[in-house]
């Protein structure tokens, strides 16, 4: 658990409550535990379901579906704690979808599917882990996916391919984004693209659904696929919000979950320099402990005042996201997630530094915290695209797409 200095943020009653709930469920998932999730590349099933028995997974569920019905204030609390415990970015992201993939059904999804999914999220008794939005011939360029669903009497039927949709394998639904309209058929390429739900089982079991799992060096223990679709048929009532708004109504909410993806990667940075700083203090060379050499000192103590800049940015713009819309949340949000993720890489990069050649161990973690920081600069979204966001938006520069 990271405790580097004095918190500059200041936490409410409700905040400070989170706080104390998720380091005392953490506690009882170690280094160990996460060091042998990352090595035998294994979903953290049994954090997962301990914080699904604690009702950590409906935390956005409002209370009259069972949920906790708390907002962003909460949950970057919530998440920060959980990659500072010891998870790092991967105890974050092993429910990052659970969490923010009911959002479209919270607000845009019929009263039947709420009724008959939400309470089973919130208890944890069903996930729905899985967005499946990148394609391999769109990338960020996102309403240029082709995955297209046809409808058909009381049926969509649905193909295409999908690439890096995390945890299918622990989702019992994936919450698909699939064209409903050619993008050259409507008059604003946002348009035509809508959402569904898939039951994942079903479909690997029909075969209308294949998936591939991706070998890649961070996160391990959540895994990212290749998906295909092949005449793969659902209920014209998995159709989740309106048919052609889907790309609108997946993008209302991004804001807050952008600053949620900053504070995990906060999370990050402070268990980075955690590690680094004891390592310094307990590691003696030239009969000096290593942490007086200021070469050693001052890459933690810049990515520590690094990781507490992002934090302003991160907490103000989640104490009002509730209150406020637009692009000044939009701006807020994308220049967290910025900061936030290269705060980590320095953080983790400082970490590694200071274990000489025990940085690159296993057994002493900075090696998965700076794999994982590396990762926190491409997703969701690049740091590019956060910049082109500020760019664009805010500064007022051409568009470059
Ligand atoms: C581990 C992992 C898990 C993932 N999980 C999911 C998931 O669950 N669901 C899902 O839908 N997706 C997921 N993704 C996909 C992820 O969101 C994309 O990888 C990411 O958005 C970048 O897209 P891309 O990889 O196609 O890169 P590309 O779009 O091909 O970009 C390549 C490079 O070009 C840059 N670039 C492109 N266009 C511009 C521009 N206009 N201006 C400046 N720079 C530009 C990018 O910033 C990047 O550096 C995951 C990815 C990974 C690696």
């Amino acid at each position: 658990m990271a405790t580097v200095g004095t918190d500059t943020v200041a936490l409410s009653a409700q905040q400070q409550l989170v706080r104390e709930s998720i380091r005392d469920i953490c506690s009882e998932f170690d280094d160990e535990y996460w060091r042998e999730k990352d090595r035998a590349n294994e979903y953290p099933t049994e954090f997962v379901t301990k914080l699904g028995e604690h009702g950590w997974l409906g935390v956005l569920i409002p209370e009259e579906y069972g949920g906790a019905g708390m907002g962003t204030a909460e949950v970057v609390v919530m998440m920060e704690e959980l990659a500072a415990s010891g998870g790092g970015f991967a105890a974050a992201q092993a429910i990052h979808g659970g969490i923010y993939n009911s959002v479209p059904i919270v607000r845009y999804g019929s009263e039947e599917l709420k009724e008959r999914l939400l309470p089973g999220v919130a208890d944890g008794d069903v996930a729905i882990q899985s967005l499946g939005l990148t394609e391999p011939n769109a990338g960020s360029d996102s309403t240029s996916i082709e995955t297209f669903a046809e409808k058909d009497g009381e049926e969509y039927v649905i193909n295409g391919q999908k690439i890096w949709i995390s945890r299918v394998d622990a989702s019992d639904y994936l919450l698909l984004v699939a064209r409903t309209t050619p993008k050259s058929s409507v008059d604003k390429r946002t348009k035509g693209i809508s959402m569904f739900l898939v039951d994942v089982q079903e479909a690997l079991d029909d075969g209308t659904l294949t998936m591939n799992a991706i070998p890649k060096s961070a996160s391990n223990a959540v895994h990212a696929y290749e998906l295909w679709f092949d005449d793969l048929c659902v209920p014209a009532d998995s159709l989740v919000g309106e048919r052609g708004n889907g790309f609108y109504q997946l993008l209302d909410g991004l804001n807050e979950e952008r600053l949620v993806i900053a504070a995990e990667c906060l999370g990050l940075g402070e268990l980075a320099i955690q590690k680094g700083v004891d390592y310094a203090n307990e590691r003696t060379v030239f009969d000096r402990p290593i942490g007086k050499n200021q070469a050693i000192q001052h890459p933690l103590a810049k990515a520590y005042a690094e990781v507490q800049a992002a934090k302003q940015l991160t907490y103000n713009a989640a104490n009002v996201v509730d209150e406020e819309t637009g692009t000044a949340v939009g701006a807020q949000a994308n220049m967290a997630k910025y900061l936030a993720a290269e705060a980590a890489f320095a953080a983790a990069d400082a970490a590694v530094q200071t274990h000489g050649g025990f940085g690159v161990a296993r057994e002493y973690d900075v090696e998965r915290y700076f794999r994982e920081a590396r990762l926190t600069r491409l997703v969701p979204i690049t740091q590019e695209l956060a910049l082109n966001y500020v760019g664009e938006n805010v500064l007022g520069l051409p568009r470059s797409y």
